[in-house]
């Protein structure tokens, strides 16, 4: 086992508790709303975000053992597990949806797991769909040459019980501060379920689902019971802000990301932190938060430039 895995924090130095931020705005101000800006994206430059937060706890389970994970072309989940892996010292092995991939040039994103050490198999839409099928799952490892007991298996997106538990330290952070609600961007929905557990009373989480599809309530029940045995904490799903789909966009929430940005010094990443921006914005203007009310908006991750925002 790798020393430094067990003691990850004193490795990789994140900045904990994270910034968290006043911005003026008078999209909120005109209705009484105090805006923060909790800013995960300053955790680590390589581990940004919820990813430090559910990697960690997973990574200290691995104690140094080859990490198998999933992720599309363009997941962060799977950089930054590449990152942690070089950093740390531990294979990484990332099965990517979609055979196709494998014939053509590496994207950005997939260029920098490679680089950074990671394995990388790609499956087709019905292997990577089975991938929680044991037997789809035995393929993978031998693929991989790994025997199923020497490897650490995080799900796709990074999300389990751990991940969820990892993530309570967000609303922990916030247990001190004068806040009302608390926003965040959605994928796999882990980093919501472990955030409404740890808010305590009196605070609520909005959940702004990226994907289209409405399947996430269950799946952050599902995670909820795993991590904590039940229901935890005060949280609800908007479902009207993901345009679309996973990394679609609109000429509507192009402007109010590149505007938010521009008034606030912050380049505001384009997959997930523009739509929970914009759907606050819109709950805001529509008086779904109550004047005179706190609102922080967790900043998950930050714009860095990859091709992800125009593949459409
Ligand atoms: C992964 C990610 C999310 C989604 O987190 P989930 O726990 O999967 O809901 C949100 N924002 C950013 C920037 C991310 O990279």
């Amino acid at each position: 086992m790798n020393r430094e895995t067990s003691d990850l924090a004193a490795a990789l130095r994140p900045r904990l508790p994270s910034p968290l931020q006043p911005v003026a705005d008078e999209r909120f101000e005109r209705h009484g709303v105090r805006l923060l800006l909790k800013r995960d994206d300053l955790i680590h430059p390589d581990l940004p975000g919820n990813k430090w937060r559910k990697l960690a706890p997973n990574l200290r389970a691995a104690a140094g053992r080859p990490v198998l994970t999933f992720g599309g072309a363009y997941s962060n989940h799977l950089r930054a597990t590449a990152a942690a892996g070089r950093l740390l010292g531990f294979p990484t092995i990332g099965v990517v949806r979609g055979d196709e991939l494998a014939r053509r040039p590496l994207n950005g994103s997939l260029s920098r797991c490679a680089a950074d050490g990671m394995r990388l198999l790609f499956a087709d839409r019905a292997a990577y769909r089975a991938k929680g099928d044991p037997d789809v799952l035995a393929r993978f490892l031998r693929a991989a040459g790994v025997g199923a007991d020497d490897v650490y298996v995080v799900p796709e997106g990074g999300s389990n019980a751990l991940a969820a538990q990892g993530c309570t330290e967000l609303g922990r952070e916030l247990r001190d501060e004068d806040v009302d609600v608390v926003a965040v961007a959605c994928g796999t929905g882990g980093t919501l379920a472990g955030l409404a557990a740890g808010l305590g009373q009196g605070r609520r989480a909005i959940g702004f689902p990226v994907l289209r599809g409405g399947f996430l309530g269950e799946a952050i029940r599902a995670l909820q019971q795993e991590a904590f045995g039940g229901p935890a904490g005060d949280w609800s799903l908007d479902d009207r802000f993901h345009f679309g789909g996973y990394a679609r966009t609109h000429p509507v929430l192009d402007a109010f990301a590149r505007d938010f940005g521009e008034r606030h010094g912050l380049p505001v990443e384009r997959v997930y932190v523009a739509k929970a921006l914009y759907g606050l914005s819109v709950l805001a203007a529509e008086g779904a938060l109550p004047a005179g009310s706190t609102v922080v908006a967790v900043v998950t991750g930050r714009e860095d430039g990859s091709d992800q925002a125009s593949s459409r």
